[in-house]
């Protein structure tokens, strides 16, 4: 505890609290730009990651300018108070802006003081509005804009640090003032923060800012509903691996309150309190262990039914304490000190390292190579006599025409129907034929289906190896299969897989004779991944299952309501990640499985043409959002 507070004392005292300068309204420090403004020709495209901060080519720039429309433009200048900047209306003044954007009157001298230059609003000059200024709704979607990795926990904001201007652009003093709103609660921010130590929060560094010092503002937003691990974008960093920090309820922590844990003469155990319309499949054996298909669930539902004493599984009274044996309890969900929890906190916090936020304006530059789950032979699931294989490539079809149609992406495609090309048939129910082929050379009618999924990657791989080449950073690569599923009948809505980098072998040569006929094998056999790549991968993986996923429910389309975002299969004790994209050399590799065949909600949807061409524009609207655009003059 004392070298913490020995800390504080010199926060309080130090040379860099004496360089703050408090103006009216707006926060700046006393630094003096050390670079010129023709420095920021950065392009269309920043990428914010310590790589890029090594690379020569591409200097840390000192100002981030990032859409709000239709408000206007955020402006953050380093170690400046980030500004709106907007466009007057007619015949608005002070007052009047003031009440548009911070919904009072009462800010109308702060904004005036943020531009000295302006004596009256001017409809052809634009006018900085300090972010503390904001209205509350406008305050948030800024907030989330330039950070957009943070999020809401119950224990506070979970902060990542994105330093774009270099080392040490985000101070603790900085954190405060735009969290806490108070530069001075500094000290107290990094003393919650202990493993980070007293200097500058290093780039890629998750600070927790605690609930009792978070602004209202920040504390109206809801806490995230389920601990999805943390949205990563990579990074190597030399950074020490911090130890975890027992009885620290962060990252982890969200859902600590739902279970209670003890122990009988059967062993250690989790007790849920079954609620009102829950069901013993869903509410608790899908959601605690994360198991997912039909048998195994409904085996752990009677493995977990005779712990607890219950005669039938279909009538349990609400209230009813339901005892989940504790080594079937996915590590979110254990107590906080819970050696497999902390592990778990563990691995979040290490993937928040390779955090890279990248930023490409309606996708511009952004290659995206699709993939439509199995076909020819191979018709997928089979549910009600629905294939999955003719719906996921209908899907498929009207993401690419969307992407084409609606973004600047680079669309390139592995597969593809003989008969019915790209078209988007206007009709619910799709011709069950098996005329899909993969784009190899020779094609690949899809005869097998073990064959098909291995020649995915190596032909995907080909493109990203010689098509697009060295001048396409993998970062602007993404790799996308849509699939169908079919689990329990009890699971609804989209889910996404992205690759664990665990799960990934640094080299793999599928040894099979018949590929020798391929072009893709011959110039390329085998395939390696480092374990940076690797990390990165997952991180950015993540982070745009993570967009898709909020797109689709922000169109009010269903999302598994828990963990809907694996970086695994897992059939009992089997785990694996689909070869797609455990072989991809995409930075970004998900596989989308948009609904639960066995769910006849699902299925009826599935089976509508207008919900397929509903689904397929949220998943473009979700993939352009990860890149959401920001432009650095
Ligand atoms: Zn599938």
């Amino acid at each position: 505890m004392r070298p913490a507070l020995k800390a504080e004392a010199k926060r309080t005292t130090g040379p860099l609290r004496a360089g703050i300068t408090r103006e009216e309204g707006s926060f700046a420090f006393g630094w003096k730009w050390r670079q010129s403004l023709s420095d920021l020709k950065v392009g269309l495209l920043l990428v914010l990651s310590l790589c890029c901060v090594r690379a020569p080519m591409c200097e840390a720039p000192q100002r981030l300018d990032v859409s709000l429309q239709p408000h206007g433009t955020l402006r953050w200048e380093r170690g400046s108070e980030p500004m709106l900047l907007v466009r007057p209306s007619r015949g608005e003044g002070w007052i009047k802006l003031a009440r548009r954007l911070s919904g009072t009157s009462a800010t109308a001298r702060q904004i005036r003081a943020a531009n000295p230059s302006l004596r009256e609003p001017m409809r052809d000059r634009s006018v900085r509005v300090p972010l503390t200024a904001l209205r509350a709704d406008l305050r948030i979607e800024s907030v989330r804009k330039l950070f957009p990795v943070d999020r809401r926990t119950v224990a506070g904001w979970d902060h990542l640090v994105m330093d774009p201007f270099g080392e040490g652009g985000e101070s603790w003093e900085w954190i405060a003032f735009v969290f806490t709103g108070q530069s001075s609660s500094a000290g107290a921010l990094s003393l919650a923060n202990p493993d980070l130590g007293e200097d500058a929060p290093r780039r890629a560094a998750m600070v927790l800012i605690p609930e009792s010092r978070l602004l209202p503002v920040f504390r109206s937003v809801p806490p995230v509903p389920t601990p999805t691990p943390t949205p990563v974008v990579v990074h190597p960093s030399r950074q020490p691996t911090p130890s975890p920090t027992p009885g620290r309820a962060h990252p982890a922590g969200v859902e600590s309150g739902v279970l209670s844990f003890g122990r009988d003469q059967k062993g250690e155990f989790a007790q849920y309190r079954l609620r009102k319309g829950e069901a013993l499949y869903s509410a608790v054996v899908v959601r605690f262990t994360g198991e997912l298909h039909g048998e195994q669930v409904n085996t752990l539902a009677l493995d977990i039914a005779a712990r607890s004493g219950i005669q039938d599984v279909t009538s349990i009274p609400v209230g009813y304490r339901i005892k989940i044996p504790l080594e079937l309890v996915l590590p979110e969900y254990l107590p906080i000190d819970h050696p497999r929890r902390l592990e778990w906190a563990q691995e979040e916090k290490d993937l928040a390292r390779f955090v890279e936020v990248v930023r490409a304006a309606d996708l511009s530059g952004v290659h995206v190579i699709l993939d439509a789950g199995h076909g020819g032979k191979d018709t997928g699931a089979i549910q009600a006599s629905m294939w999955e294989a003719p719906y996921a490539y209908d899907v498929m079809c009207r993401i690419k025409v969307n992407l084409e149609r609606h973004t600047r992406a680079k669309v390139w495609t592995i597969i593809s129907d003989s008969s019915r090309g790209y078209s988007i048939p206007n009709q619910d129910r799709l011709l069950q034929d098996r005329d899909q082929v993969l784009l190899t050379h020779p094609q690949y009618r899809l005869e097998d289906s073990s064959t098909g999924v291995h020649l995915r990657w190596y032909l995907a791989n080909d493109i990203i190896k010689r098509q697009l080449g060295p001048k396409v950073p993998r970062s602007k690569i993404v790799f996308l299969s849509v699939h169908a599923d079919s689990l329990h009948p009890s699971v609804r809505g989209s889910m996404v897989y992205v690759p664990s980098r665990h799960l990934r072998p640094s080299s793999y040569t599928v040894r099979r004779r018949s590929m020798s006929k391929y072009e893709e094998y011959r110039r390329s056999p085998e395939v390696k991944f480092d374990s940076t790549f690797a990390a990165r991968a997952e991180a950015s993986s993540r982070r745009l299952a993570e967009s898709v996923l909020e797109a689709i429910e922000r169109n009010e389309m269903a999302v598994h309501p828990y963990s809907p975002i694996r970086d695994r299969v897992k059939r009992g004790r089997h785990q694996f990640v689909p070869a797609v994209l455990r072989y991809s050399l995409a930075q970004h590799a998900i596989l989308l499985e948009c609904s639960n065949l066995a769910n006849s909600e699902d299925r009826a949807l599935l089976g509508s043409v207008e919900w397929r061409e509903e689904y397929a524009r949220a998943v473009v609207e979700g993939m352009a959002a990860a890149f959401e655009n920001g432009r650095s003059r």
